[in-house]
């Protein structure tokens, strides 16, 4: 498809460095232009992994990552660079990856300056309209870092990206640190940033809640693998998820309206990513196992409604008919 900016298929086996963790195993997702997809689980599930890994900062042992259909790692030159440049990642703690020596112009006109994209008498108005376009003020141009609170920094970070003109943003745990009144505000110039620029963004979040308002699709990873993908309404619709583990990280989201669920929260640790349960890795802290959860991995198997899980109770009788026999009993 033309339109597809982002695809990765096959298999995506983490750090090609040792030591060697498969952080990833088997993960597949397709980023569409223009879309939202909130990549959500727990700490120690891969999801930076594999957003550091599709930014190109992560060599992989055993996969392909693609754009616009062709692999990254067979790009040189202004190809390997515009690649590069065209996808920014903004991290969870701004202050970590700003330069306490520098100015907010320099900070953000930096890229743009050492990569040529703007003549040098143009920079100090494009970090103005950067900085606007975050929600600064252009006159704070010259201030550091430290003179701003953490939301104005990750704003810093956020118009940094912005000044390559990347089209595709990943934004890794981009709010987490930020006080929750902030949280939402930045979500919102996410959204805003979304529709004005047309980018494409990859949210990856521990918190399911966090992604709801923001993404148009939802990929939940556990243990480095992808074990659900569907529409965020679907997900947070009457539908609901189909994977249990989806199930116990939306029954933490706190929700007035939501119905009811028959399991609570996500019972027990998250076991070693080194040592991985067998078959099914979830077993051990799924309600619903069953004998072959032990044995059999479950595959990831598609639904109507652009909807796919990897659970066995799908071999079978499926979760949302569990969920109603629980209900009606
Ligand atoms: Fe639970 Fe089995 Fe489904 Fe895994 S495959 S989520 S253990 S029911
Ligand atoms: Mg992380």
């Amino acid at each position: 498809k033309t339109d597809m900016i982002e695809r990765f298929v096959g298999r995506l086996t983490g750090a090609a460095e040792p030591p060697t963790v498969h952080a990833l195993d088997n993960v597949s997702l397709t980023v569409m232009k223009g879309e939202v997809v909130g990549l959500v689980g727990e700490s120690g599930c891969g999801k930076s992994t594999l957003g550091r890994a599709i930014a190109g900062m992560l060599p992989v042992s055993d996969g392909v990552i693609a754009h616009e259909g062709r692999d990254i790692a067979s790009l040189r030159g202004r190809a390997r660079m515009a690649m590069r440049l065209g996808t920014q990642i903004i991290f969870q703690d701004p202050m970590s990856s700003l330069n306490p020596r520098k100015t907010v112009r320099e900070i953000i006109g930096e890229a743009p300056r050492v990569h040529g994209l703007v003549a040098a008498r143009d920079i100090d108005r494009l970090v103005s309209d950067l900085l606007a376009r975050v929600g600064l003020d252009p006159a704070m141009a010259n201030r550091y870092p430290h003179q701003f609170s953490g939301g104005q920094r990750q704003r810093i970070g956020i118009a940094r990206a912005l000044a390559v003109k990347p089209e595709f943003l990943i934004c890794d745990e981009s709010i987490a640190a930020l006080d929750v009144s902030i949280q939402a505000q930045v979500i919102n110039l996410f959204m805003d940033l979304k529709r004005d620029l047309g980018l494409t963004l990859l949210f990856i979040s521990h918190d399911l809640s966090v992604v709801q308002h923001i993404s148009d699709r939802v990929v939940v990873m556990y243990l480095g693998r992808v074990v659900e993908s569907a529409p965020t309404d679907e997900i947070f619709g009457p539908e609901g998820p189909r994977h249990p583990y989806t199930a116990a990280l939306l029954a933490e989201v706190p929700r007035i309206e939501r119905r009811e669920h028959s399991f609570s929260t996500v019972k027990g640790e998250i076991p070693s990513p080194l040592h991985p349960p067998s078959g099914c890795h979830f077993h051990p802290r799924c309600p619903f196992a069953m004998d072959i959860c032990k044995t059999t991995r479950p595959e990831l198997r598609d639904f109507a409604g652009g909807h796919a899980a990897a659970c066995h109770l799908h071999d079978g009788q499926g979760l949302r008919d569990q969920n109603s026999t629980n209900q009606n009993s």
